[in-house]
This record gives structure tokens, C-alpha cells and sequence, in this order.
């Protein structure tokens, strides 16, 4: 699953993941913490990503 920043559009991929911020590669959505701001802003948190429905 992918999850997009609705502010800077900053796309979180499970497969990829964001090592540097601490999180590598096939860490779960769930797994991040509530309180994680986007890399891309720092304006918004996790709750505010929306999942990225992508094409079957
Ligand atoms: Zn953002």
C-alpha cells in the first residue's frame, strides 16, 4: 500500500519504505507511529495521509 500527503503530495511506500527516517524498506503502514510527520512538508502527520488506491 502507498499513502499520499494531501499537502505536498509526498507518497509513503510500504515496499520502499523511508530509511532515512528510520524505517526501512516493507515497514508497515501500521507500524509508523500516529505522531510521524511527513518528510516532505513536516506540516502534516500520519493521520493526515490518505491511501493511494493504485490500478489493478
Ligand atoms: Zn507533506
Amino acid at each position: 500500500m502507498k499513502y499520499r500527503c494531501p499537502n505536498c503530495d509526498h507518497v509513503y511506500d510500504e515496499a520502499v519504505g523511508e530509511p532515512h527516517e528510520g524505517f526501512p524498506a516493507g515497514t508497515l503502514w501500521q507500524q509508523i507511529p500516529d505522531d510521524w510527520a511527513c518528510p516532505g512538508c513536516a506540516v502534516r502527520d500520519k493521520v493526515d495521509f490518505e491511501p493511494v488506491a493504485e490500478a489493478a
